[in-house]
């Protein structure tokens, strides 16, 4: 068997991290590197490496992660502006192998992306 991501031992409370939603599907908590005044990254449980593996069984709980954001933004007063993003595989900067979004908030975002 694999050994854990480090967002799987969040999710199973091996290592600390700063919690702010969770419900039954999926978790969100701060990034430890932020790149924005606020940067949230938000998780399904269930362990899907990233999108090349996702199943049509997950149709379901994508749609829920991003009603989950929309709540998280609420929550967080940043509902006029923010940007998901997700970094899917090597090329795309993608280190933790347990697909995530990240919520970015804050700051202007420049577009295109770098
Ligand atoms: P990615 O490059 O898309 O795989 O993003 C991984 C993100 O996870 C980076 O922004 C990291 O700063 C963040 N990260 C890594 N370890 C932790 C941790 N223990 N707690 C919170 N965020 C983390």
């Amino acid at each position: 068997m694999s050994p854990k991501t480090v967002f799987k031992k969040i999710i199973d409370r091996e290592i600390p991290a700063e919690i702010v939603y969770e419900d039954q599907e999926c978790l969100a908590f701060k990034d430890i590197n932020p790149q924005a005044p606020i940067h949230v990254i938000v998780i399904p449980k269930k362990e899907i490496p990233n999108l090349e593996e996702l199943r049509e069984e997950d149709e379901a709980l994508i749609g829920h992660l991003f009603i989950a954001m929309q709540r998280i933004a609420q929550q967080m007063g940043i509902s006029t502006g923010y940007r998901v993003v997700l970094n899917n595989g090597p090329d795309a900067g993608q280190e933790v192998m347990h697909m995530h979004f990240h919520l970015l908030a804050g700051r202007k975002f420049d577009w295109p992306p770098g």
